[in-house]
């Protein structure tokens, strides 16, 4: 009998949430091996992988687009579960410059789509998860009920329209070719190395250095907020006890305004370096982004069928985040592009 395929494939596991991801499959599967595939775009960073046992984890600097590649290191490596994170995923990169959000999110999810169904034609007990946003749905007026996963898609930007249709794409790929996949649209994340371009990072970071702090509008702009921990184990919830062909909706059950959220972690930064207080008197408002979605929220109600609920609540989870930022200005440093370049 063929051996079980039990390699890992985490796309985009120099980022965000792909380190945290790549952290926890490895602590999650102690008999795995886990490869990371990334092109180190300027969100990916090997720094995010530091401190990584090299004999049960794979770095492999490349392309999502590059066939080729990824039907080799699903053989090589004998790979049973990809996990797709690798992403364009600035909204605001994405109305400046949308062609590589196309390329990247819907060519490269067809890629490694078709790779996979090559590579897994005679297996069993394979899955290709398929990391999501809740951005597909467009937005909520002040009293609507949250996003369920039947709400109709109506993507706002060019980032949650290119996701949209990489969402459409693996469910395609199930329908019309079997290929067993779970798909999860989850809400904002934040947390330790988040790429300090995003509202949280870059708020702990001006208020840490005394500058303006931009807030977009009115800041009455509504999100869900999710810990990046919180995230990883609904993935796992879902890959392990989710039902093939689904899709799940991710959040935090942490509404708040981006005025509000401001303030709290101000509030948070307050405490730790009170001779820089009151940090919100730093928050400038700043020229609203064009088609700017008002409100997000998510109905968790199906993943909490598969026993997932969130750990951190959002005073937890910020005051973790700031506390990291604060001791990891070295890897705010190695990140961030230098003058030069
Ligand atoms: P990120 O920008 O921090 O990381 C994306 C990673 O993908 C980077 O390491 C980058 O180098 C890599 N990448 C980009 N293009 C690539 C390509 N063509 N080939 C290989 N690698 C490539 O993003 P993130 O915030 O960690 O998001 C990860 C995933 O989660 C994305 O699919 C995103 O849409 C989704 N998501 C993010 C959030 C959030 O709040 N950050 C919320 C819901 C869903």
């Amino acid at each position: 009998m063929a051996e079980p395929l039990s390699g890992i494939l985490v796309t985009g596991g120099a980022g965000f949430i792909g380190s945290a991801f790549v952290r926890s499959a490895l602590a999650r599967r102690p008999g795995a091996r886990v490869v990371t595939l990334d092109a180190l775009t300027y969100a990916g960073s090997t720094a995010n992988l530091d401190g990584l046992d090299p004999d049960r984890h794979v770095f492999v600097e490349g392309d999502i687009r590059d066939g080729a590649l990824v039907r080799q290191l699903l053989d090589e490596h004998a790979v049973g579960l990809v996990v797709h994170l690798a992403a364009e995923s600035h909204v605001d990169r994405s109305i400046t410059g949308p062609a590589a959000f196309v390329e990247t999110n819907v060519l490269g999810t067809q890629t490694l789509l078709d790779a996979s169904r090559a590579a897994w034609a005679d297996a069993a007990g394979v899955r290709f998860h398929h990391v999501s946003t809740d951005e597909v749905y467009g937005d909520l007026g002040p009293d609507d009920p949250a996003f369920t996963e039947q709400t109709p898609y109506a993507p706002s930007s060019p980032y949650s329209a290119s996701k949209a249709g990489s969402d459409h794409l693996v469910r395609a790929y199930a329908r019309t070719y079997g290929l067993p996949v779970t798909i999860t649209n989850c809400s904002n994340n934040y947390g330790p190395r988040q790429y300090p371009e995003k509202l949280i990072p870059v708020v702990i970071q001006r208020a840490l250095d005394g500058e303006p702090i931009p807030v977009y509008g009115d800041g009455g702009n509504v999100r869900d907020w999710l810990f990046v921990g919180d995230h990883c184990d609904a993935i796992w919830a879902v890959v392990e006890r989710g039902a093939v062909g689904e899709t799940y909706n991710v959040g935090g059950n942490a509404e708040v305004d981006n005025l509000a959220l401001v303030r709290a972690l101000c509030a948070v930064m307050d405490d730790r370096r009170p001779e820089g207080a009151p940090h919100a008197d730093l928050v400038e408002f700043v020229t609203d982004r064009p088609g700017h979605d008002r409100r997000y929220a998510v109905d968790t109600a199906k993943i909490e069928g598969l026993g997932w609920a969130p750990g951190q609540s959002l005073r937890s989870g910020l005051e973790a985040t700031v506390d990291w930022y604060l001791g990891h200005q070295d890897w705010v440093a190695a990140v961030l592009p230098t003058e030069a370049s």
